[in-house]
């Protein structure tokens, strides 16, 4: 092994040295090393490059040989590189240099190039340069300065442990939230920041999730240095190098505190009135629904208070706003203290407050209660320089006796507060939850009969009239009823009673009048050749509607093939009594249309002899009840017998009702009565049946006297 004068390359045994082989291997090597390498002339030009530097430039060796490539250098830093090359041409001195070249239009590559200046043998300069391309390990260098700024600046703090959990590495953000330095902490466990607040069952799903998935994510309560605990948002992430082994658990963590007593504000607005600081509507809600529950459990009973304090509006009109306010916030510190510690007050509104009374084991349990709220209320208030006296009206509902849901019971209440306020204030009432139920079932009733009109389920049966002496018929009466999809036919009284006062009564008269006159003319059409008067009955309300007479016109006038003293109005005696005067206006004003008046029920009102005289109708109708029993009771047999004489004296016709047997017919024939209806006649049919029944009915033999 000979060292080589002219280079410092080394050849070895057992090749020759030759200056060919030499050549040769110098040659191998030039074009195998992996740093480019450049040889350039007097002028910056390039006379030899190796493949390496072709490959660097993606150029062949023909558009490189000659150039001095300047080009491939930022046009700002192209007079600084060629400047270089002449500074080494002219001084000599080696130079290492940095250089950014752009390959091609957009590649850049940052290379470190040693430039040295050599004599050829004929005296000229030339100089050497060998490139080291740097791009990797400035990209990674950058990648590093980024990482540890992200680190240093980072909004969260960082914190990064080894495999063992020691903490190796935290950040200024870090320091700032937990109050500990770097060097307080470094080398310790994460565990110095525990609050305590958190279950080891807690920790274990946290380590659980980190050793399963790789990482962990929530909200945890720390402790500051300071002592201070503050919750944070903290994300842990396990590091593994190439081969899956654990390296670092890297920690970000966020101070939350601020998100927390915002959140914390947004809930408190949500469920508290700002005010008086009590529970709001929304809050009330849900612990009357929990309430409940524990009162099913328990076997226990509730009661929901509505209070609305008496006079607070003139306190706001007379003193302001601001006044009313301070008012308001002292009364619901007086009624806090009227409850028990297991009641809840809360503000629902202006004046309106709810407490929910829990755990009452009988309704004597939650009177003494209210009477501490009514005092409470009406204690006088000072404000500023006046002096504030108001009162409240409460309404009481308890459950499960009021077995209705939270929103029903706030409710019923409320309704019951309502009658506290009508029945004079500063008081409360019991919720009455029969007469609640009543209502409720009137309601329903009202609305059943409604959809029934609405659908055509009324119908009219006809119940014929007789004349006993001539075995004739004078007429039918239409008495409603309810063709029921479920219940079958009902009769009047079932649904009658329920619309009395209501406008569906009038409704529903019409169209019993409209019915029967279509009725009339119906029979007309079909040739029966029957006396076929029909008598409807008229309700009260119905009778003395302003317009009634209006109405009946009309009504006629829908039917002019029906002469109308074919049409028969049944008034109730005693629904004449009322106003005797105006009633008998209406008669007289109907009777000029043509239609006839009956006084149905008479006996049971006061029949006296001037309303009978003041009421204009042809046809007086014993009430049926006194026929039933005339042949057992001499009184009802006395009053059958009076009120026929007085019809008599008056000129109008007399019919007896309820004539359920032969005997009775007998007895009133004898009587004087010949007029009877009754179920010993026939019972009310269907329109259908009546010319049927009218051709084969015979007076009985016996009324042949
Ligand atoms: P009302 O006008 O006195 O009618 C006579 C009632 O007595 C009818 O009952 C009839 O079915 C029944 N009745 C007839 N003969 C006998 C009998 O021999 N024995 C017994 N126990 N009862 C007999 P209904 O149909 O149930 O009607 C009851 C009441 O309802 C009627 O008494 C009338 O005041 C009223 N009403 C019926 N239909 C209407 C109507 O369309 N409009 C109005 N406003 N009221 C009506
Ligand atoms: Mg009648
Ligand atoms: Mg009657």
């Amino acid at each position: 092994m000979k060292p080589n004068k002219n280079t410092d390359i080394t050849v070895l045994s057992p090749f020759e040295e030759n200056s060919q082989h030499i050549e040769m291997y110098l040659n191998v090597i030039f074009n195998n090393t992996q740093d480019p390498i450049f040889v350039k002339d007097e002028e910056c030009r390039l006379l030899l490059v190796n493949d390496a530097f072709c490959s660097l430039f993606g150029l062949p060796r023909s558009q490189i040989i000659g150039k001095t490539l300047a080009e491939k250098v930022p046009p700002s830093e192209r007079e600084y590189f060629l400047s270089i090359d002449r500074k080494v041409l002219e001084d000599g001195k080696e130079v290492l240099c940095e250089e950014t070249l752009t390959i091609g239009d957009v590649q850049t590559k940052i290379i470190v190039t040693k430039k040295n200046r050599f004599i050829d043998p004929k005296g000229k300069y030339f100089l050497v340069g060998v490139i080291h391309d740097i791009t990797q390990r400035k990209r990674t260098e950058e990648k590093l300065e980024l990482a540890a700024s992200v680190f240093t600046h980072a909004g969260e703090g960082i914190m990064i442990t080894d495999a063992a959990g020691i903490l190796v590495d935290v950040n200024e953000t870090f320091s700032r939230i937990t109050g500990y330095s770097a060097e307080e902490v470094l080398g310790k466990n994460p565990k110095i920041l525990k609050s305590g607040r958190q279950s080891p069952a807690f920790y274990a799903d946290m380590w659980d999730a980190l050793l399963t998935q790789g990482h962990w994510r929530g909200e945890i309560w720390n402790r500051r240095k300071n002592g201070e605990i503050y919750p944070e948002m903290l994300t842990i992430s396990a590091v593994k190098n190439a081969a899956g082994l654990l390296q670092h658990y890297v920690s970000l963590c966020t101070d939350i505190t601020s998100l927390k007593e915002h959140q914390g504000q947004l809930e408190r607005i949500a469920h508290f009135d700002l005010l008086t600081n009590l529970p709001n509507r929304v809050l009330l809600a849900d612990r009357l629904s929990q309430a409940m529950l524990q009162c099913s459990r328990h076997e226990q009973s509730l009661a929901v208070v509505f209070l609305d304090l008496d006079g607070f509006k003139q306190v706001n009109d007379t003193y302001g706003h601001d006044v009313g306010d301070e008012l308001l916030i002292a009364l619901s510190v007086l009624m806090k203290k009227a409850l028990r510690k297991e009641d809840s007050l809360a503000r629902i509104g202006g004046d309106e407050f709810v407490a929910v009374l829990a755990e009452l084991t009988s309704v004597e349990d939650c009177e003494p209660v209210l009477e501490r709220l009514l005092q409470a209320t009406s204690t006088p208030v000072t404000v500023g320089d006046v002096v504030l006296n108001v009162s409240a009206s409460i309404g009481v509902t308890l459950y499960p006796q009021d077995n209705v849901d939270a929103d029903q019971l706030m409710r019923h209440a409320d309704q019951a507060m309502y009658l506290a306020k009508e029945s004079g204030k500063n008081r409360y009432h019991l919720f009455d939850t029969a007469q609640d139920d009543a209502v409720k079932v009137q309601r329903e009733s009202l609305e059943a009969i409604r959809s029934a009109l609405d659908n055509h389920q009324f119908v009219l049966y006809y119940q014929p009239k007789v004349n006993m002496r001539t075995g004739t018929v004078s007429g039918v009466e239409a008495l409603i009823r309810w063709q029921h999809p479920q219940r079958g036919v009902l009769n009047p009284i079932e649904f009658l009673p329920v619309i009395e006062n209501n406008p569906m009564s009038i409704e529903m008269g019409e169209w019993v009048i409209d019915t029967a006159l279509t009725q009339i003319s119906q029979w007309q059409k079909t040739g029966i050749n029957l006396p076929i008067s029909i008598s409807v009955n008229i309700a009260a309300v119905q009778l003395q509607q302003p317009d009634f007479t209006q109405r009946l016109r009309a009504l006629l006038a829908a039917h002019p093939d029906v002469e109308p003293h074919y049409l028969e109005l049944e008034v109730l005696e005693t629904s004449a009594l009322n106003d005797v005067n105006h009633v008998s206006t209406i008669m007289n004003d109907c009777m000029t249309l043509g239609v006839n008046f009956a006084l149905d029920d008479f006996g049971t009102g006061y029949s006296s002899l001037t309303y009978l005289r003041r009421l204009p109708a042809n046809l007086i109708k014993i009430d049926q009840s006194f026929v039933r029993d005339m042949l057992i009771d001499a009184d009802d047999l006395a009053i059958v017998e009076g009120v026929i004489a007085l019809a008599k004296s008056f000129k109008r016709d007399v019919i007896a009702e309820g004539v359920e047997t032969i005997a009775h017919g007998t007895a009133l024939l004898q009587l004087g009565c010949d007029l009877a209806q009754g179920y010993g006649i026939a019972k009310p049919m269907p329109a259908s049946d009546i010319p049927e029944w009218i051709s084969h009915w015979k007076a009985d033999d016996a009324w042949q006297i």
